[in-house]
């Protein structure tokens, strides 16, 4: 704290707000309620940050004229990181994470149907990341983004056509976002902020999850044993020929008590997911980018940089060959630049700062009018977060011709985060590939 404060001086007063912004943002979570419960040395820190914000802010609205360093506005980055304790992902403790099953916020009125399946290949999607991002407003109080896709690479070109058709009639794509949001009253939680030092229960009970994937509701019952609850024919199908031919008979005949409760709703909502196939989880750790703005000597950067990290140096020059124009090598090295501060960042957090997604190659971005509007209010879209590859690494997917991979996920979300009837609101994502012209 003691080096943004005396830091303050002409030359860097645009970084330091924005640097300022994301630590505010980042200690007080949003919530005055986190506030109340720290302790009165830290509330006192987070109420200086924030006189400090005003007075930079401030001072930016007249230097607003030139806006050239747009482009190097820290982001607020998030980490992948083993959790200390399971219980802290489970939803009502509003983890970011990725990889498992999701932590649905409303966990009742879960998406059904076609909303979650790939629309390319129909099999139920699989669970990607989620990031916790509420907004200080009434509606707003609790909001989660969710983003699923089909691991299937053949999908996410097939994907690729779909995104470049201009507001299609109907979508079709193998990746999805969600937006989830909750006011501070609400049927599911309690109007307090959890308590991080301990595990206690949900608040009330969701619905009850696909026994295979644990990732979409299990409203189909297994007609031999009653019990085993599936999302889709597919994953009923695949449980019977990894076990339940077998299990099924124990069940039928077993004094088993049947989880689910006459509403359809569990009472214990984290069971065992018989799939082996869900990407491994992690809790997403969040940092400024900022802090990372250290001097790196050209040996650590290169020692840590994506390349190494992701890819062998033989892939990565056939991947530069590969790339058209001077533009996308030059974006190449603008992004590795920028990637090298932190090699182990997953996802770029831009919603409340000026920054901007950073693109790995100039080809495959989108115009402006690429990106939709809102489906519900029809208002402005804005660039939410940024989830690159590095994920792959984690998820331990190999590097292989048909293995999924992409260079960007950029996903867009309702400027306004309006309400809408729906629980779980669609919103847009924007893949760019790394050889976008790669065709089936
Ligand atoms: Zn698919
Ligand atoms: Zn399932
Ligand atoms: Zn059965
Ligand atoms: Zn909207």
């Amino acid at each position: 704290m003691a080096d943004l404060t005396s830091a303050l001086n002409e030359d860097n007063r645009a970084d330091l707000v924005s640097a300022l912004k994301s630590k505010i943002q980042s200690l007080a979570g949003q919530h005055s309620d986190v506030l109340e419960n720290l302790s009165p040395n830290v509330r006192k820190r987070v109420e200086v940050l924030r006189e400090i914000q005003n007075d930079c802010e401030e001072v930016q609205d007249e230097d607003d004229d030139y806006d050239d360093e747009e482009e190097h506005e820290p982001a607020t980055l998030g980490f992948v990181e083993k959790p200390k304790n399971q219980w802290s992902l489970c939803r009502q403790y509003f983890p970011s994470k990725a990889g498992g099953v999701p932590a649905w916020l409303d966990p009742v009125n879960i998406p059904l149907g076609r909303t979650s399946v790939c629309d390319i290949c129909e099999e139920p999607l699989q669970f990607l990341l989620q990031v916790y991002a509420p907004i200080e407003k009434e509606t707003t109080f609790h909001r989660m983004l969710f983003v699923f896709m089909c691991p299937s690479m053949k999908c996410l070109l097939r994907d690729q056509h779909e995104q470049w058709k201009r507001h299609p009639e109907k979508p079709s794509r193998s990746v999805k976002v969600f937006r989830c949001q909750l006011p501070r009253d609400n049927p599911f939680y309690s109007r307090e902020c959890p308590q991080y030092n301990e595990s206690h229960p949900p608040v009330g009970s969701g619905a009850v999850l696909c026994d295979w994937c644990g990732t979409w509701k299990g409203d189909k019952i297994c007609s031999g044993c009653r019990q085993a609850r599936y999302c889709s024919e597919k994953h009923q199908v695949v449980s019977w020929s990894s076990g339940h031919k077998i299990t099924c008979q124990k069940m039928k005949v077993s004094s088993y008590v049947p989880r689910p409760n006459n509403n359809g709703t569990a009472s214990l909502e984290s069971h065992k997911v018989e799939s082996n196939n869900l990407w491994p989880e992690f809790e997403i750790i969040i940092e400024d980018e900022s802090e990372y703005n250290g001097d790196m000597s050209e040996d650590n950067t290169s020692a840590n940089s994506l390349i190494s990290r992701n890819r062998t140096d033989e892939t990565m020059n056939s991947l530069l060959d590969s790339f058209k124009g001077d533009d996308d090598k030059r974006s190449w090295a603008n992004f590795q630049e920028r990637i090298a501060k932190a090699p182990d960042q997953v996802l770029r957090y831009y919603r409340n700062s000026n920054a901007k997604p950073i693109w790995p190659i100039s080809s495959g971005r989108p115009s402006q009018a690429d990106i939709p509007k809102c489906n519900y209010c029809s208002g402005p879209m804005c660039c939410e977060f940024q989830i690159l590859p590095q994920l792959l690494y984690y998820f331990g997917v190999e590097n292989e011709v048909n293995s999924l991979d992409w260079a960007s996920i950029v996903v867009y979300a309702c400027e306004a985060s309006c309400e809408a009837t729906l629980p779980y609101k669609h919103e847009f994502a924007w893949v760019q590939l790394y050889s976008p012209s790669t065709t089936l």
